[in-house]
């Protein structure tokens, strides 16, 4: 049985439970229950925050490549 639910970052254990993630009123980060199972290392563990900042990243970089494989096609 895993501990009680604490905050990766700052160890807080006075998260706000909000059933499938929890919210650390410290950090003002939400992270996904589900992650805590999934890595062993909880420094692994990204907020939702960070998770949207990455998708962002990926989308745009995603975008980037198809412009240029469409000027190639062109
Ligand atoms: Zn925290």
């Amino acid at each position: 049985m895993k501990e009680k639910l604490h905050c990766p970052r700052c160890k807080n254990k006075k998260i706000i439970d909000y059933g499938d993630t929890f919210d650390c009123p410290l950090c003002n980060l939400e992270f996904e229950k589900k992650d805590f199972e999934l890595f062993d290392d909880e420094s692994d563990i990204l907020a939702i925050e960070e998770k949207v900042e990455i998708v962002k990243v990926l989308k745009t970089n995603s975008e980037k490549k198809n412009e240029h494989t469409n000027r190639i096609l062109d």
